[in-house]
């Protein structure tokens, strides 16, 4: 995704509009229905006093393995931004300012692009859920013989919650 500010400066600080999807290829994240999983943007931009301003959202379809019963499963990922780009002018000397090294707090870039497929592609790493679920309610699979509890009643919990309450009962009639 690209914003060729020239565009950004004829509107005059007025926001523009663009929408664009960007692959993420990485053999660790996969898309829903077996397909590249794909960022799809929807952003306005402006361009202010030597900084380009960009909000909007994105949001992504992908399939991974529930955490609890490890079904696959489709889930979406989606976060709305608000940034902004630091438009960076040659000085007298013809130097710019700051080094691309140099890592600062703002976002820098120079010339008549801005690139952001590198600054999504971070952001959609970053919000990596650290657990999947199928549904909120996936009651997991049974320690004890393994079996997905979501789709087969096992009776190896509710024995041990008897065997729990029948030893209870018992010292309570040891206790009277
Ligand atoms: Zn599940
Ligand atoms: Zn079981």
């Amino acid at each position: 995704m690209e914003l060729f500010i020239p565009d950004l400066k004829k509107a005059g600080g007025r926001f523009l509009e663009y929408h664009d999807e960007i692959e993420i290829k990485d053999p660790e994240i996969k898309g829903s229905q077996g397909k590249v999983p794909v960022l799809e943007v929807l952003l306005k931009a402006a361009y202010v006093n030597n900084r380009v301003l960009i909000r909007g959202s994105w949001q992504a379809e992908l399939t991974g393995e529930c955490s609890r019963c490890l079904e696959q499963t489709d889930y979406t990922l989606q976060e709305s931004f608000n940034e902004e780009f630091i438009h960076q002018q040659a000085g007298e000397n013809g130097k710019f300012p700051y080094t691309d090294t140099e890592k600062r707090e703002q976002y820098l870039f120079k010339g008549e692009l801005l690139r952001l497929d590198e600054y999504f592609k971070q952001a959609f790493f970053i919000a990596q859920p650290l657990k999947i679920l199928c549904h909120e309610e996936c009651k997991g699979l049974c320690p004890v013989c393994g079996r997905d509890r979501n789709k087969y009643s096992c009776s190896c919990a509710d024995e041990k919650t008897d065997d729990r309450w029948s030893l209870l009962d018992k010292l309570r009639k040891e206790n009277r």
